[in-house]
């Protein structure tokens, strides 16, 4: 094992202990299926670009990938469609809302802020959907799991059900786009395959590879499949700086300093380019609906380890 390699798993090692004590933080019950999960499970995974991969905890344990999934689907629209068609429909601003303030649009343009955030997300799932709708959730589903290095990927079905039961404010937002011509497709088809992306089925281990992918030019470091166009990265890696953790996205950034997205589930998922990808999962969440442990865990992980992008002297 070399040094590099000794002192990243001491780092994960030491920060699954310090933080496995944060008992704060509840579960989001706008999803009724997400309350029945064990709030105790708690996973910290790295994946380096050369492909070592080093897990502590649950880091098994599969889950929903919630908001996770948008830069991925995010990705797969730039890379069918191109930034400008993509951008056509969604912003790259901030919104500096909570995350549940989610039927606002931008002023002027009516466009949804950016593919971070719910509305965004729902255009650029509308974008996919409308490439070939009868496929559209196998593509999804085989490009997920290119990103992953895993053989397929699943949804979960009574996660995507009782999201669907209970998603009347992503209805109210995909309608008033539609209204604005930012949506071609019927709505509940378009939301329906929202749903599912959210619900897709990974683990802490998962994530961290699906990351490394980003932070390594769009190719896998454990498959060498190009999954993504090398060209395209710096996009999503942007709205991820910008934009990944709900109105908590500058203050992470400010501490944290790498490109990162977060989700109701419990996941955080963040790319140190050029390095690594790391991912948290612990499902209780703070009052901004991101991971206690997992911002914890990012900021521990963030100056012990020397990953702030704007990071001065010191090697990275
Ligand atoms: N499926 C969830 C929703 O649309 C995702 C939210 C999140 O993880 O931020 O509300």
């Amino acid at each position: 094992m070399s040094q590099r390699t000794a002192d990243l798993q001491a780092a994960l090692h030491d920060v699954h202990r310090r933080c496995a004590g944060l008992g704060a933080g509840s579960l989001p019950d706008y999803i009724p299926e997400l309350t029945k999960v064990d709030p105790a499970l708690f996973a910290v995974a790295c994946c380096t670009v050369d492909g070592a991969v080093q897990t502590v905890g649950d880091a098994d344990h599969q889950f929903t990938m919630q908001s996770v999934s948008k830069p991925f689907v995010y990705a797969m629209a730039l890379e069918a469609l191109g930034l400008e068609a993509v951008h056509r429909r969604v912003g790259v601003e901030p919104t500096g809302y909570a995350f549940y303030s989610m039927i606002r649009l931008q002023e002027g343009t009516n466009k949804p802020h950016n593919p971070m955030v719910n509305a965004g997300a729902i255009a650029v799932t509308d974008l996919i959907r409308a490439v070939n709708p009868d496929d559209a959730t196998e593509r999804i589903l085989a490009c997920f799991a290119r990103f992953a290095a895993r053989d397929r990927m699943t949804i979960d079905d009574a996660v995507y059900r009782s999201e669907r039961a209970t998603g009347d404010r992503n209805r109210a937002i995909a309608y008033l786009m539609r209204h604005f011509r930012l949506i071609d497709g019927p709505v509940p088809d378009t939301l329906d395959l929202y749903f599912q992306h959210c619900a897709i089925l990974a683990s802490c281990r998962d994530l961290a590879v699906m990351a490394a992918t980003l932070a390594n030019a769009g190719r896998n470091p454990l498959t060498g499949d190009q999954v993504l166009d090398v060209g395209l990265g710096q996009y999503v890696l942007t709205v991820m700086f910008v934009n990944g953790l709900y109105d908590y996205s500058g203050r992470f950034a400010f501490e944290v300093g790498v490109p990162a997205k977060s989700a109701v589930s419990g996941a955080i998922l963040a790319v140190v380019p050029g390095r690594m990808g790391l991912a948290v999962f612990s499902p209780p969440l703070d009052e901004g609906g991101n991971s206690v442990r997992g911002i914890a865990t990012l900021e521990y992980l963030s100056e012990r380890l020397g990953l702030h992008t704007f990071r001065s002297g010191g090697e990275r």
